[in-house]
This record gives C-alpha cells, structure tokens and sequence, in this order.
C-alpha cells in the first residue's frame, strides 16, 4: 500500500507491539486520526480566526479554550503551544540567556536543551549526575557555588528534567528549584517524558516553567509542544511585540516574538486537542503502566547475566537494559551477530529495539496492556531459551 509513489503506508504500531522508547507516548488516539484528516490543509484552524488575531484566541475550534484548560491541568498561569518541546527551551533560552551567560543543566540533559543554551550564546553548565544516575539538590546547589566562583555571578537560568530521557529516573526537581529560587535562578521543568503520562504540578513543583512534548508524550502529531509559565514568567517571556516599520509606522498588536506570532496552525494543534481528553485521563492511571513496566523488567531479569540500569523499583515505563551478560553472549557466535536479537523480537511481533543492539539499550512499556506486557515478557524470556542462555532460579 502507498500514500504516493516512493512513499509506502506506514504500518508499524498496528502491526506490532512498540517499544521504542520515543514513541510509546506518541501513539496517535483515533480521535486524533479523524483531527489530523479533517484538519490537513495548512492555515486549518484559521477558517475563524478574529481581532486580536492570535491562535490562542481563536474560539471555533475551541482552542482558547485547550488552552485555560492544559493551564490549569498543569497548575499553572498561562500556557502556549510550541513545535515540539525543544521549541520551548528556544523561547525561554531566547528570553533570559545573553552571550556568555552560564546555564544550568545536568549531565543527563537533552542535546535540544544544549542547542537552546548554544543558540542564545550561553555556556553548558552541567550538575553531574551521581553514580546512581540521579541528580540530587547537594549536587545542584554544589554546582551553582562552582558556576558563582568561575563566573562571579550565578547560572541565569536551569533546565532540569524531571525523568532523564537516558535512564528514565526521576530527579527530585522540587528540592532542585527550591535550591535554585536560593539563588533567584529561574527553573524550567523538562516534562518531555512526563507531560501527558504522569500527573505533573506546576506551582506544587515550585517550578517557573513547564515544558511539554506533544509528540512524544501527548499523542500528538510532530511537531508539537506545550510551554507553561507563571504569570511572573509569562509576562517576560509571552511578552508582545514593539516593534514599528518604519516607512508604514505599522505594529503588530498582540503578537508575541518568541512565538513567531502564531505557533501550532493546523493538525498538530488540532490533534493535541481530539486527544487531550484522553491523556488527561491516563495520567490518573500511571500506577498501572508500572505494573506492566514491573512483569517485563521481572522477565528480563530472570535471563542470567542481565542487569537493569535505571533506578529500581521503576518511577517510569522508560527503561535501561544491560545485557552484555546475557544476550550480547550469543551475539558473540551468532550467524547474524547481534542482529538476531531484533530479528528475533521482530518475528514475534515486538519492534522497537535498535537492530543489532545487544549490549546496552532502552525499551519502554507504556501504553500496553496487561495481555501485551505478558507476552512481551514472555518473549525475552523464549528468545533467552532458545539461544541457550540460563533463566535464574
Ligand atoms: C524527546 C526529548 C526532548 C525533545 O522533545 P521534542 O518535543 O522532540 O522537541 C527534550 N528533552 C527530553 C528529555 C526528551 O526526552
């Protein structure tokens, strides 16, 4: 099947269990499917767009609306969307970070988080992460005192992710930004791998901004994003344009530079909103994606010589294997090399994992079933037995 010559149909997610740790989150509703054929004309959500003339504005569809209503999910006082999170960090890096200015990041930081910092001219100024893979307050605060006595003056701004996207832990980014607020440093929240999967609280957080990814965590199209402010914040970074032509003398009323104006103008905006109902319902059932994280890991683990990276027990579906002790045995004499890893899962309806990974690589449960998180489980441990390798007793 074909959209167009050259382009073939995509079938991926209805063919097979996902895992890939991308794009669990992401997965379209049907609901969303029907936004995204009805809304594919670029400029769709413009049809009843009036005075003052920006999208957050707009009333049919009932966008203005989407946005009171993700604010206050999120607690928090204003709200736009943004093409994908990275475009969040831009407009916050944009509005605070000079050239030379140290930035707060961590060592397990996002590389759009590094370009937002690079692209305002700021320098990376990382808290490491300790050998637990965990970013701790002491290590925040230890590395603000670093930055003060390097540059005579503190970091302008700190990202701070509240699950890492490498070893899906969870940072204490409450204790972070009370720590940071010390020191007047205003805290961006990272919610790429929490916004839409797990309740997030903005003001019981204490944090200034909450940065969303529609498209890896939303079931939303790409690019797609949500960026929250206080109000605080929001008048410094949603400030609206002052600029005049100086041959027309025109303004531009309402239009915020950092926005480019207007953002999301057709079926991402239009797909975050048929499916925002049903992601503000499956964040109140997080404890239940743990549940299926927990029989997979337990699966994993009893294959002998297998080792889990993260953080355990897990606080998120994204999660880190090590299986040089196990798998990446077999791939040693294998005909196919560490390709008969992901072909193996693959025949048993698994996609998802890198091909050819064996040693170290990441998978993530979310969005599956019971039924799936034991079939799933119950396929690591066949492709173990059939290669031989030791189940733990
Ligand atoms: C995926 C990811 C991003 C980038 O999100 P986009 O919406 O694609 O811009 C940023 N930070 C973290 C931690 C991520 O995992």
């Amino acid at each position: 099947m074909r959209c167009a010559s050259g382009i073939e149909a995509r079938q991926v997610d209805e063919l097979a269990i996902n895992i890939d740790p991308i794009q669990a989150g992401g997965r379209l509703t049907g609901d969303a499917m029907k936004a995204v054929i009805a809304y594919g004309d670029g400029y769709s959500v413009c049809d009843n767009c009036r005075k003052p003339n920006r999208l957050d504005y707009i009333s049919k569809p009932p966008i203005a609306e989407f946005h009171k209503d993700v604010s206050a999910w999120l607690n928090m006082d204003s709200v736009r969307t943004v093409p994908g999170a990275r475009r969040g960090f831009q407009a916050v890096a944009h509005t605070y970070v000079q050239k030379g200015d140290p930035v707060l990041l961590t060592s397990l930081s996002h590389y759009t988080e590094f370009l937002a910092v690079e692209g305002a001219g700021g320098i990376a100024c990382e808290i490491p992460a300790n050998d637990q893979h965990i970013v701790t307050p002491d290590a925040a605060a230890l590395k603000i005192e670093e930055v003060k006595k390097k540059f005579g003056r503190v970091p302008v701004l700190a990202f701070i992710d509240h699950v890492d996207y490498q070893y899906g832990n969870m940072h204490d980014i409450k204790v972070i930004a009370k720590v940071c607020h010390q020191y007047d440093i205003p805290v961006l929240y990272n919610g790429a791998y929490t916004v839409g999967i797990l309740p997030v609280n903005g003001k019981e957080l204490g944090v200034d901004f909450v940065v969303g990814s529609g498209h890896k965590s939303m079931s939303s199209p790409a690019p797609s994003g949500i960026l929250a402010a206080t109000t605080e914040r929001a008048a410094e970074v949603f400030r609206t344009t002052s600029i005049t032509g100086d041959v027309t003398q025109r303004k531009f009323g309402i239009k915020e530079p950092e926005m480019m104006g207007c953002t999301l103008m057709g079926v991402t905006l239009i797909g975050m909103m048929a499916s925002f109902p049903q992601v503000k319902e499956r964040v109140k059932h997080f404890e239940r994606e743990l549940d299926n994280n927990r029989i997979v890991v337990d699966a994993l683990l009893s294959v002998e010589g297998t080792k889990i990276l993260s953080e355990m027990p897990r606080k998120h579906t994204l999660t880190r294997a090590d299986t040089i002790g196990s798998f990446d045995k077999i791939a040693e004499s294998h005909k196919k090399r560490g390709y008969y890893f992901s072909n193996a899962l693959e025949e048993k309806g698994v996609t998802g994992v890198i091909p050819g990974a064996t040693k170290i690589w990441k998978f993530n449960t979310y969005g599956m079933t019971k039924k799936q998180a034991v079939y799933l489980a119950e396929v690591f441990v066949e492709i173990a037995q059939e290669n031989g390798l030791l189940l733990r007793a």
